[in-house]
């Protein structure tokens, strides 16, 4: 579906963030990540992006990418600036960024990109798969994430956004849901009852697919 767009965008490019990620399962501090960066940046949409099988993770069990994509579309569908691509998880093998900003710059040559990312995955970003060719395709937002440190990439093509400290992990409600603990709260109610109604997380740990 085409977000809401208004006439403000009119004559100019759409302003396009792209917030990636696994969303196993999606959680209010990516919420507020893409919320966040929205109103900084005066961003039109942001596209959530489930991966496919993430390069970074590829020694973990990762649930089904249709899971990952349903709890995305629900936990997104009340915000109207908010939408969700499938072209990582219908890309086969495994994800890399540079391969979803190339496919994303074809599919929406009228956009400009804000590519979204945390403290922890901006620490990595030199190790990305063609990083050189990544500076070209999008500008990069990284936002504060607790415990982890905002670097410093000294680039003109990367900002860094204070947000509101949430210490939300994916990791965390996975476990907690394993161990019978409440995720209320921490992700939104519609993925609460997701990952009820198909019985996610019960039985994987995250020492056991370390
Ligand atoms: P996991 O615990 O399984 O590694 P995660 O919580 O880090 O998952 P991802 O789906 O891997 O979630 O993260 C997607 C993007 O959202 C990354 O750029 C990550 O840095 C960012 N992010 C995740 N949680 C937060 C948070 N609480 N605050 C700010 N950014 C976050």
């Amino acid at each position: 579906m085409e977000p809401i767009t208004s006439s403000k965008t009119a004559g100019r490019k759409v302003r396009l963030g792209v917030m990636g990620g696994t969303f196993d399962p999606i959680h209010h501090g990516h919420l507020v990540a893409a919320s966040e960066v929205a109103a900084k940046f005066g961003l039109d949409e942001v596209v959530f992006v489930p991966t496919g099988q993430p390069w970074q993770k590829q020694h973990k069990q990762v649930s089904p990418s249709e899971h990952r994509y349903l709890m995305t579309v629900v936990a997104t569908a009340s915000n109207p600036r908010f939408t969700v691509s499938r072209v990582d998880i219908d890309r086969p093998g495994v994800t890399y960024t540079i391969d979803t900003l190339r496919d994303l710059r074809e599919q929406r040559p009228e956009a400009e990109l804000f590519f979204i990312t945390g403290a922890d995955a901006l620490e990595q970003i030199m190790s990305w798969k063609d990083v050189d060719e990544l500076w070209g395709l999008a500008h990069f937002v990284g936002v504060t994430r607790p415990g982890h440190e905002l670097p410093d990439l000294g680039r003109q093509d990367v900002s860094l956004l204070e947000i509101p400290a949430l210490a939300i992990s994916s990791t965390d409600c996975r476990n907690r849901v394993r161990d019978h603990q409440p995720v209320w709260y921490l992700v939104p109610d519609g993925v609460v009852q997701h990952i009820a109604k198909h019985k996610l997380y019960l039985e994987t740990s995250d020492a056991e697919n370390a």
